[in-house]
């Protein structure tokens, strides 16, 4: 056994109490901290930040299967508005660590522990939001003055419903002038004429 290329972090847990005993089982709870920042996107996870990490190591005849779930706190800016905003992360996953060295399983025990963070790490970053957002419906930027639209709740938006406002409002207007001058000099209004006309004129003759 080996542990030329192992050196143990907060990541790396011991399971030499497992190995090799088929049906052992362990449980631990540890609150990792962050070495280096988790994620490239809009949010990640900050260097220094703890994910509280629940893991269930469980010996097999092939290897150690760890069951994992982790949750931390993601810090970055809305993709909107971009604001500041964090966001809880909560992942879970399982690994077979093997005890063979072939190079055929992804994952390893290495001397007699496990490094949880590479995947840890994998599965943080997978669940990071492309575009996150403060809320569901932020509303954004003005994409005329680039203002958030949240610090202005009543002053811009209705800036914009006016103008549109005003510009139908005067369609509308002609329109309806329109129309109205069509009505009173229109086709209708002769022959409606004679019918309320010919009565009378039946009287008389
Ligand atoms: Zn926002």
């Amino acid at each position: 056994m080996t542990v030329n290329k192992f050196s143990k972090t907060p990541f790396t847990v011991n399971v030499w109490d497992l190995m090799h005993q088929p049906g052992e089982l362990r449980e631990r709870e540890l609150d990792l901290v962050v070495p280096e920042k988790m994620g490239e996107g809009l949010v990640a996870i900050k260097a220094g930040s703890v994910l509280e990490t629940d893991v269930r190591l469980e010996s097999l005849h092939d290897g150690i299967l760890t069951s994992v779930r982790v949750s931390g706190e993601a810090v970055g800016i809305c993709g909107r508005c971009l604001k500041d905003i964090s966001l809880p992360v909560r992942v879970e996953f399982a690994e077979l660590f093997a005890y063979s060295q072939t190079g055929a399983f992804d994952y390893e025990v290495i001397g007699d522990h496990v490094d949880l963070e590479p995947l840890i790490r994998d599965a943080v970053v997978l669940a990071l939001p492309f575009q996150p957002v403060c809320r569901p419906d932020c509303p954004g930027l003005d994409p005329i003055t680039g203002e958030r639209l949240d610090d202005l709740p009543e002053r811009v938006p209705q800036e914009i419903v006016d103008s549109r406002w005003s510009a139908l409002q005067g369609l509308l207007e002609s329109t309806e002038s329109e129309a109205s001058t069509h009505t009173s000099n229109g086709v209708g209004t002769p022959n409606e004429d004679d019918s309320f006309g010919s009565p009378p004129e039946r009287e008389k003759s």
